[in-house]
């Protein structure tokens, strides 16, 4: 290793290493200010300035270590630069200002004895935004802000207007929706304030500004929390780490963490900023029963006694196959190994399923049929990787934020990208290619990209005869899938087809991401194969930046499901055949072998009135399922509605019998499974408010109640995880002492395990090859005509998560007040709607009324909805129409027609 010395003292150093990287290494800390390890390194602020071989000054940042390089850090030379640059930058920095050290350059001024020398000059301020506070007048113009917002969020609102001593630096707009498509055009103006920038309010630039000229609201308000404590977001299947920040027991505000594997010191809005929720007035805190239709208070003695003795009464009567039982993706994969082993060992029923049956159920059955593994086959850290990027049905950016961001800094950097999605979305306007097809035709566009991949020449041969099957079958189905016939069904241009699958085949590796818009359709595990037939084809497979990758919608909906929340599968996503006499061992009870119902089929059968009790963990069913009218009719049925939840969400309000209030995931220790397949911890950052308990001891509590107190008798999340470990054999590996740090992959089958970053390199579990899939396209039953002109998708939005139990109660509201349905302007014109005008949407299904928003993103007789307000309640009016081979909803197409109110 090459050798430089410090301050007199030898170190090594790696090649490519800065003087800062080996400086900082070897433990010693020098000043700077415009430098942060997320960014390219600048040398404008000059304060890490320091000398090598006796004289030349040089920026440590910006200077590569070489061999035999003599370096003083803190020589009279250098510190005396450090001290005249600080000074200046004082002079302009508010007299006025108390200093605090929590802000890097209030404490250098600390350190130095320097004291701030400037007048107020009332530079751009602003405490419009719910997060961010604004005050230029602290700007020491290291551009941190402007560097960050460009390099890691990609969202370019921060910019320098102006040149010499005139320069400012403010926020901009880019005319149009937001979050807007593409912020890098030259025609975005001075916003007038933060609240109406481009800003998607990911708090880099708060978190990177060493002045405190862009602050967080919270700490200028609440001041530095006292204590931070590291844990994953609650929100999406990213599976971002943070550190907490809480002082006595109320969270303030989080941070990014620097060393997390998945997102690298970055967050988005909602797992840095969204956790009022937490300390929401409305939370329930204390358990309830209904009686005579009046919610009351109880001792959580008296809540068991009573669910307890309501299941016991609905058991002995009809048996356990009357009773159905939902796990939570948001809940930990303790607690929903805990939710099925209640459904089957107290219970006595597979009557078991979780949210992944409405979503990515799909996923899981097609890319288990295709390679063995019902997961991602790759890592988030391939994206870097990757040449090219398919992304179908899935808007990232907003949905997945931090992905997203990484997948747009890619393109930026010129991977390639092919966006199959019927609206223009924020990563459509980087495509290469973007394929706005018609809703309901993924599986159309997908067979006809890999006939022009055969037609072409652009197959993998290599890949095809030794790792698949099936391919001449494959090709016999694609063939009359000419590019002019796919462009004919899903309504976009031939060329652009050939060019997606030259672009797709021709850079490897090349990535696919799919969302929940190419599962939620009635033929969502096909669309998932389809995609999965597109890697095979081209072999990628096995290899860095390639593969198939599904982003999951809620943290732990991939962990749900793979716990056991599935009616088919135990923990571990392997079928009761295969595996019941092993966790039989391990619990010492029978496991039923009786076929369980998935959540469709429970609602179906409360619908008929075979199912009468239903135990729903933090999942509020009648907002989220489809067709809540339908939804409402076999809910009303049910003798017996056990709501386990933070808020009275829209179920328990409704249909609920007994509220067992448990706490969030800042309240408690425990895993959750992000989208790429890892394990990583939570940990309770503040004290359990009010009378709520963990998920956990609900259910080990209302077991043992039931006369299961031996096969519950757990002391915490970690005894919990440890069984899991005994029956779960993929992952045995994945102690929590190894998960202290960043969490691990599996498969990883033993403690010397590193874990899985890549799926199928060599085999796969299915055997030495993977079968193509044989599927002939089927037009969606939800088709336009006069009545109904319109086909209506509908998603989330960057600001709101899923049924806004958590988001709604936060000052993302003001962010994103309600749900919007979103409409071209030619067709707004058309109807005479304005944009905010409330209009009513009906369906054959049912109606709501909701406002407009005029967005150049849809396509002509096309529209899309969020679904995250219960006044809206948008579920009234998606179908009833499900994917053939698992159940999960057809929310993405509805025909709708559209009216002024
Ligand atoms: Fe949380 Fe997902 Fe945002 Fe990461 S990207 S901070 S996991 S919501």
């Amino acid at each position: 290793m090459p050798r430089l010395s410090i301050n007199g003292k030898e170190n090594d150093f790696r090649e490519g290493e800065s003087l800062l990287d080996v400086i900082r290494g070897a433990g010693i800390d020098i000043p700077t200010l415009c430098h942060d390890d997320r960014l390219k390194p600048f040398g404008g602020c000059r304060l890490c300035m320091v000398e090598v071989d006796q004289g030349r000054l040089v920026t440590a940042c910006t200077t590569q270590a070489a061999e035999g390089m003599k370096v003083e850090t803190h020589s009279s030379a250098v510190e005396s630069l450090r001290r005249t640059n600080l000074t200046l930058l004082a002079e302009g920095f508010p007299a006025d200002e108390p200093l605090n050290e929590h802000f890097q350059f209030q404490r250098y001024l600390l350190q130095y004895g320097i004291g701030p020398r400037g007048a107020r000059s009332h530079e751009f301020k602003d405490d419009t935004h719910p997060y961010l506070r604004v005050d230029m007048d602290k700007c020491v113009y290291c551009y941190r802000c402007v560097r960050i917002c460009a390099e890691l969020q990609g969202q370019f609102v921060w910019r320098a207007w102006n040149r010499g001593e005139r320069t400012r630096i403010l926020p901009t707009r880019t005319e149009g929706v937001s979050p807007a498509p593409d912020c890098r055009g030259a025609a975005a103006d001075q916003a007038p304030s933060m609240l109406e920038s481009d800003c998607v309010s990911c708090g880099a630039c708060a978190d990177t500004c060493p002045s405190g000229a862009i602050m967080d609201k919270a700490i200028a308000e609440k001041g530095v929390p006292k204590v931070w404590t590291r844990t994953t977001c609650p929100y999406c299947g990213t599976g971002c780490e943070m550190e907490m920040g809480s002082t006595d027991g109320e969270i303030i505000v989080a941070r990014p963490l620097a060393s997390a594997p998945v997102n690298k010191g970055h967050l988005c809005v909602k797992g840095r900023y969204a956790h009022a929720f937490v300390h929401a007035k409305d939370r329930v805190m204390k358990p309830l029963i209904r009686k005579n239709g009046q919610w009351e208070e109880v001792s959580w003695e008296d809540a068991y006694h009573f669910t307890a003795s309501r299941l016991h009464e609905i058991i002995d009567k009809h048996g356990p196959q009357a009773v159905g039982v939902l796990g939570s993706a948001r809940a930990s994969n303790e607690e929903n190994y805990l939710a099925q082993k209640f459904s089957r060992v107290v219970v006595g029923s597979n009557n078991v399923d979780c949210c992944a049956r409405i979503c990515h159920g799909p996923t899981a059955a097609a890319l288990k049929a295709s390679f063995g593994t019902g997961a991602a086959t790759n890592s988030f850290n391939d994206i870097e990787v990757a040449a090219a990027f398919l992304i179908c049905g899935a808007n990232p950016t907003e949905n997945h934020p931090i992905v997203g961001a990484r997948i747009k800094q890619a393109v930026l950097d010129g991977a390639r990208l092919i966006v199959i999605d019927p609206r223009r979305t924020e990563l459509a306007a980087y495509a290469d290619v973007h394929l706005q097809i018609q809703p309901g035709t993924n599986v159309a566009i997908l067979n006809s990209i890999a006939h022009v991949i055969i037609e072409e020449g652009l197959v993998d041969r290599a890949f095809v005869d030794s790792r698949t099957e099936e391919y001449d079958r494959f090709v016999d189905l694609v063939q009359p899938w000419t590019a002019e016939q796919g462009a004919k069904i899903c309504g976009v241009c031939a060329e652009d087809i050939r060019r997606a699958a030259r672009i797709y085949a021709q850079s490897s590796p090349a990535m696919i991401f799919h969302g929940l818009g190419t599962t939620e359709h009635s033929q969502g595990t096909e669309g998932v194969r389809g995609l999965a037939n597109l890697a095979l084809l081209t072999g990628n497979v096995g290899k860095p930046g390639s593969g198939e990758n599904p982003l999951r919608g809620q943290n732990n909906v991939q962990g749900s499901a793979h716990m056991g929340c599935e009616p088919s599968n135990l923990a571990g996503y392997t079928p009761i055949a295969q595996s019941a006499e092993w966790v039989e061992e391990v619990w010492g009870r029978p496991v039923p072998r009786e076929q369980g119902l998935n959540w469709m089929q429970m609602l179906d059968a409360s619908g008929e009135g075979t199912l009468k009790a239903l135990y729903a963990i933090g999942y509020d069913v009648y907002f989220s399922n489809p067709n809540s009218n339908q939804t409402r009719e076999s809910l009303k049925k049910l003798d017996l509605v056990i709501i386990q939840d933070l808020f009275m969400n829209e179920t328990a309000r409704e249909f609920g019998d007994v509220f067992l209030p448990v706490c969030s995931s800042y309240e408690k220790d425990g895993t959750f499974m992000n989208s790429e397949r890892r394990v990583q911890r939570i940990r309770k950052a503040i004290p359990v408010l009010g009378d709520s308990r963990p998920d956990w001891q609900v259910i080990c509590e209302l077991a043992a109640q039931m006369g299961f107190a031996k096969e519950f008798a757990f002391e915490s999340p970690k005894d919990i995880w440890n069984e899991v470990r005994k029956i779960w054999k993929a992952g045995a590996g994945i102690s929590y002492e190894r998960i202290e740090d960043g969490g691990l992959q599996w498969p990883c089958l033993s403690e010397d395990d590193p874990g899985t970053t890549i799926l199928h390199r060599d085999k796969f579990p299915l055997g030495p090859k993977a079968p193509f899939s044989i599927a002939e396209y089927t037009p969606t039953k939800e088709v336009t005509n006069a009545e109904f002109p319109f086909l209506l998708s509908t998603g989330r939005t960057l600001f709101q998560f899923n049924a806004g139990t958590m988001t709604e109660r936060t000052p993302n509201v003001v962010l994103r007040p309600t749900d919007t349905l979103d409409i071209c302007p030619a067709d707004a014109e058309e109807l005479g709607v304005q944009n905010g005008q409330t209009v009513r949407i009906t369906s054959r299904w049912g109606s709501t009324e909701l406002p407009a928003r005029i967005d150049d993103r849809i396509r002509k007789g096309e529209l899309y909805a969020t679904f995250h307000d219960p006044k809206v309640f948008m579920n009234r009016v998606t179908s009833n129409y499900r994917d053939g081979k698992t159940g999960a909803a057809e929310y993405k197409v509805t025909a709708v027609k559209v009216e002024r109110i």
